[in-house]
C-alpha cells in the first residue's frame, strides 16, 4: 500500500550552496546529511512536517544525479511514496506493466529500503518507492 508522499528529492550542482539557500527558505540549518555509496549522491533532508525535502548532490561524474543535471539543469528529480511493504508494491506495479531502474531494493538513506520506477512508464517522473525499516 502507498501511505504517503515521504519527500521530494532536488538536483544540486553545490550542496553547500544550496543547503545555505534552503535553510534560508525553511528557516532551519539542514539537520541531516548522508552520503549513500549505493547512488553515487550526498544528500541533505529538510523535515517539514510530514514529508521532507532532499536535495541532492553528485559524487561521481557518471551518476545518474550528474546526467540529469546535464541533461536538464538543476531542479525536481524525483517524488519519494512510503509503501508500507516494497516487495508486494513492486509486484503489484510490475503486473500492470511500470518498468523499475531497480527491481532489487537497495539500501537509500535512514536505513531504508527503495526502489527507483523507470520515467519511461510513469509519464516522465522519477518515483522513488521507500519503505522503512
Ligand atoms: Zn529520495
Amino acid at each position: 500500500m502507498i501511505k504517503k508522499i515521504n519527500h521530494i528529492g532536488i538536483a544540486v550542482k553545490n550542496i553547500g550552496l544550496s543547503s545555505d539557500l534552503f535553510s534560508k527558505l525553511f528557516e532551519q540549518p539542514a539537520p541531516y546529511t548522508e552520503s549513500i555509496p549505493e547512488q553515487k549522491a550526498t544528500i541533505a533532508f529538510y523535515p517539514l512536517d510530514e514529508s521532507s525535502i532532499e536535495l541532492l548532490e553528485s559524487t561521481s561524474a557518471d551518476s545518474t544525479i550528474s546526467k540529469f543535471i546535464e541533461k536538464r539543469g538543476e531542479g525536481i528529480h524525483h517524488i519519494c511514496l512510503e509503501v508500507d511493504d516494497i516487495n508486494a508494491e513492486v509486484m503489484r506495479l510490475k503486473k500492470h506493466g511500470f518498468q523499475f531502474v531497480n527491481e532489487n531494493p537497495s539500501d537509500g538513506s535512514e536505513g531504508c529500503l527503495i526502489v527507483f520506477l523507470h520515467p519511461k512508464s510513469t509519464n516522465g517522473v522519477l518515483i522513488e518507492l521507500s519503505q522503512k525499516m
